[in-house]
């Protein structure tokens, strides 16, 4: 097996700013493996809160994890030599995502029908960041120029303060008015318990349709307090990192949302979807700084989540991977064996 790494500057087309920050470029790390004849590609979007805060951290970790001899073995037991290595769910997930490319190019089949899902259907949300609201207004304003378009995820927890959401929410309403497009709103656990009751119901007299991660990670003992008599579903992401999380917070929230680079890839990603699904609550994938590689993999199992945020690579200039296309607002993944996407070398 040859792996090779290849790391690559992104840069973004708009500024993403959520309640913790600003970014508007990054380096991912793509992995190449070739093994009888047959090239895989994965990739990893760093990230401080996923265990690896560069693209040179992230090799390091997984050359560590190659040195110990893992080409021998099948998936799950790589995953647990990741697990017993400590290699961060964001390095693990390009790997992950290589090998499930590799597998599925060897039986000369799409990832999707590997694992017997579904096709693609679900529209993805457009994401507007945290802006001062002439901003937003612009932002929603060229979004919508794209008619495919039929959701829209509005970033608040902005550190202004409730107030500052509530004029830039207010402006995402005004400026929708006549398009049929539903609103969804991620905190990214910029509000306090009282806050986000608060806001909670008022998005929920505005048409929110759910509210994502209001709560801080680390809070879910508060969880309980906003679920009672809630006007919104609650989706957990920041608070849901493996299967594991799903179980132990299931009974006060309505869905998780999961991101390959947030669980460690394909593998875990499945996971949490099983364990979610048996405890009747919804789902939805969203995504970090990626490209159309690791987009690729993750819309080759949106066939069975009931929301999709696969957004980040038409928010770069340019996309450095080749493979995905929005079809009638669905990020699609093409017709040729494995996740179906490479990076342009
Ligand atoms: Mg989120």
């Amino acid at each position: 097996m040859i792996i090779n790494f290849h790391t690559v500057s992104l840069k973004k087309k708009f500024p993403l700013q959520i309640s913790r920050g600003i970014h508007d470029r990054s380096q991912n790390l793509f992995i190449e493996i070739i093994k009888d004849g047959i090239t895989a590609w994965g990739e990893c979007a760093p990230g401080k809160t996923e265990g690896a805060s560069s693209a040179r951290e992230v090799e390091i970790h997984l050359k560590r994890l190659i040195d110990s001899k893992v080409d021998s073995l099948a998936l799950y037991e790589v995953k647990q030599r990741a697990k017993e290595l400590n290699i961060p769910p964001c390095a693990f997930a390009g790997f992950d995502i290589a090998l499930w490319d590799w597998k599925a190019k060897k039986a000369n089949m799409s990832l999707k029908d590997l694992l017997g899902l579904p096709s693609p259907h679900v529209p993805t949300s457009l994401t507007v960041g945290i802006n001062p609201p002439e901003i937003v207004k612009e932002r929603v304003e060229l979004i919508l120029k794209n008619s495919q378009v039929r959701a829209l995820k509005i970033k608040l927890g902005s550190k202004e303060g409730i107030e500052y959401d509530k004029m830039i929410y207010s402006q995402v309403i005004e400026s929708t008015k006549h398009s049929d497009i539903s609103i969804r709103v991620d905190a990214n656990g910029g509000w306090s318990l009282e806050e986000a009751k608060f806001m909670m119901k008022w998005l929920a007299e505005r048409g929110a349709e759910y509210i994502e991660q209001p709560l801080v990670e680390g809070d879910e003992d508060k969880l309980k307090f906003l679920f009672e008599g809630r006007l919104l579903p609650i989706f957990i992401d920041e608070s849901c990192r493996s299967a594991k999380d799903v179980a132990e917070h299931y009974q006060y929230i309505d869905g998780i949302n999961l991101k390959l680079m947030k669980c460690g890839g394909i593998t875990e990603a499945l996971n949490i979807l099983y364990v979610a699904k048996a405890h009747g609550l919804k789902t939805m994938i969203g995504c970090m700084s990626e490209s159309s590689v690791s987009i690729s993999a993750g819309a080759s199992i949106t066939g069975i989540i009931d929301y999709v945020d696969l957004d980040s690579h038409y928010n770069l200039d340019p996309d450095p991977s080749e493979g995905s296309s929005m079809v009638k607002g669905v990020t699609m993944i093409n017709s040729l064996p494995g996740h179906g996407a490479r990076l342009k070398i």
